[in-house]
């Protein structure tokens, strides 16, 4: 079959899978946006009405006419998929002139927990009245895709569960799909997997995947390199916060100013319910490999600040398939950890300067 036949025969609303997950244990009021969505989408509206009508909706709910504040929401889109579906992504920026964050989640299609906390830290950064939460979305532009690979976390909800690579047939092989994590342009050759029916296939070379392809030209087309400040690549279950690099052990130059960011994101999250997330370079955190997304944004892309926040699961007798009760929980702490980290990057930033001393990123300052 034509991918994109696929496509226009069944194109869900990831948004709203995400949504669904955790709206059920939240308020009324927000769960009107996801049932509008899904109305418009059932009339047969066009994707670009439909993203219109999201973004309209998410504005009405902060009590905001769109003509008056038409540039907090920002619908966009980086791509189709192979499948051809459309990888929808969302930029919040409340005032200008501010450095960029980069969100990249659900790159895994099995790790539903990923976008479920995206989503929900997107609202939170729009309805929040908590000074702390009004504080970090005002201080930077949040650019968001929660949902990257699309077709295989379509696959996962509507065939198989545990899938995680996308759902390209591989060459010469009955084997589907590539781990988009190992598909990235740096280093990719180093530590590649070259079995395309590995759950790690690094796919036939780098950046061969229209995924990749597109959010790396999303990217350098969109943000510049002096906005782009922070890349955070969202995974579970390990509970952690890891650091650039992921194919060595030798930890990056300025390995500990992103281990201070990484602990106050690690202990501001601890606060809630006592998750204790681990903090380390990927290379000696987890097993070695490359071509993956927070690599690239580091050397690449020149980055400073990229970590990959692996929400939790491990320990459970299926980590990936987290009960409805651990959605909210999971959501409200990285919320938490996200609050902890912008502060430690602001007072880390303050206190080289005011030592004279370059910081890793000047977000705040010039
Ligand atoms: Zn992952």
């Amino acid at each position: 079959m034509k991918a994109e036949k696929i496509y226009h025969e069944k194109e869900p609303i990831y948004f709203s899978y995400s949504l669904n997950e955790w709206q059920l244990s939240y308020t009324k009021r927000r769960s009107t946006i996801v049932e509008n969505s899904e109305g418009a989408e059932n009339q047969g509206k066009s994707k670009e009405m439909l993203r219109s009508t999201f973004t309209r909706e998410l504005l009405r709910a902060r009590d905001c006419k769109p003509e008056e504040c038409p540039k907090i929401v920002t619908g966009f889109d980086i791509g189709r998929s192979y499948e051809g579906r459309l990888i929808r992504g969302l930029k919040l920026s409340f005032k200008s002139g501010k450095k960029s964050i980069f969100i990249e989640s659900n790159i895994h299609a099995r790790e539903w927990i990923t976008s479920a906390a995206c989503t929900y830290l997107i609202m939170e950064l729009l309805f929040s009245k908590n000074p702390d939460v009004r504080e970090m979305a005002e201080s930077l532009d949040w650019w968001m895709v929660p949902v990257l690979n699309v077709d295989g976390f379509v696959y996962s909800h509507e065939k198989e569960r545990l899938w995680r690579k996308t759902r390209r047939p591989a060459a010469n092989s009955d084997c589907v799909g590539v781990d988009l994590n190992r598909n990235f342009n740096f280093k990719w050759e180093l530590k590649k997997c070259e079995d395309p029916c590995s759950n790690k296939y690094s796919g036939p070379y780098a950046q061969s995947e229209p995924e990749v392809e597109q959010l790396t030209n999303f990217i350098n087309n969109n943000i510049s390199e002096d906005s782009l400040k922070i890349y955070i690549a969202l995974h579970s279950p390990a509970q952690a916060v890891l650091t650039p690099w992921t194919h060595t052990k030798i930890p990056p130059r300025r390995y500990g100013e992103l281990m201070y960011v990484a602990n106050a994101f690690a202990d501001a999250l601890y606060t809630r319910y006592h998750t204790r997330y681990a903090c380390g370079n990927s290379g000696n955190m987890l097993k070695m490999f490359s071509g993956g997304s927070k690599d690239w944004a580091y050397a690449a892309k020149r980055v400073p600040i990229a970590y990959t926040i692996e929400l939790p699961g491990k320990g459970r007798p299926s980590p990936f398939e987290l009960p409805e009760k651990a959605i909210l929980r999971t959501s409200a702490e990285m919320l938490d950890g996200f609050i902890g980290m912008i502060k430690a990057v602001k007072q880390l930033e303050t206190t080289l300067i005011s030592h004279r001393i370059r910081p890793m990123a000047c977000i705040w300052s010039r």
